[in-house]
């Protein structure tokens, strides 16, 4: 497949889906000019897969002070770190500053036309992306999502017991990974949500971005894509 027969593919699974890079500069010039950020006072956190290749999906750390994000998820990018791991992330905002937080699952689409797959660095045949997506739509498919030990796989197990709420939906689409993924990607906007509300008293006198999506992977060396879903500014 071409270039342009995989942007094809990518868009007719995500119509509004741009590059990583061009979304993060369109958030950042809208932050700067119409919200009133500061990049020197700006940190950034993520809540996005432990999957190493979601890091450079997009480029934010590019515009701001910080040149590592805080780290507030998980697999699939749900915000494991909790209200503690907010109230943490709270803390660390610069005086009068402002912060950006960047969330959502991540998809695989390879150059050979595969959903759900990428060809990475080093290896020659493709592999799961996301993975942990892919394995609680296959645990649903076999009847053993919610069987997994809780304590030393739990967060594949939350996962897994989120999905199977719609385990119906996710067994009879026709891409059953594009399916997961659109719900993970409601579960994460949710408790994001959830968790600023509840840590709110934590992030006084500061304003956060909000920039939820989901990443779209692509094989290694090509740009990767970011379908935006929520830009919001909240002031606290
Ligand atoms: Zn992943």
């Amino acid at each position: 497949m071409n270039n342009s027969e995989l942007e094809k593919l990518i868009r007719s699974y995500y119509p509004e889906a741009k590059d990583g890079k061009e979304i993060t500069r369109e958030c950042m010039d809208k932050l700067l000019s119409e919200n009133g950020f500061v990049p020197e006072k700006t940190i950034l956190g993520t809540s996005v897969c432990s999957d190493e290749i979601v890091r450079t999906a997009t480029n934010f750390r590019d515009y701001l002070s910080s040149e590592t994000p805080f780290s507030l998820g998980g697999l699939a990018g749900f915000p494991f770190t909790g209200v503690t791991g907010f109230h943490a992330f709270a803390g660390h905002i610069p005086d009068d500053g402002f912060a950006v937080i960047q969330y959502g699952p991540h998809i695989g689409i390879s150059a050979s036309g595969h959903i759900g797959s990428v060809m990475r660095i080093g290896q020659h045949l493709e592999t799961t992306c996301c993975g942990a997506l892919k394995a609680s739509v296959g645990a649903i498919r076999d009847g053993s999502a919610g069987s997994r030990d809780n304590d030393l796989d739990y967060q594949q197990w939350k996962l897994e017991e989120q999905l199977s709420e719609r385990k119906d939906d996710i067994m009879n689409h026709e891409e059953p990974l594009k399916l997961a993924t659109d719900l993970m990607f409601e579960k994460i906007n949710h408790r994001i949500k959830k968790l600023l509300e509840k840590s709110a008293s934590a992030f006084k006198g500061n304003k956060v971005a909000l920039v939820g999506g989901i990443i779209i992977n692509t094989d290694h060396g090509h740009p990767d894509w970011f379908d935006l879903r929520e830009f919001s500014v909240e002031s606290f």
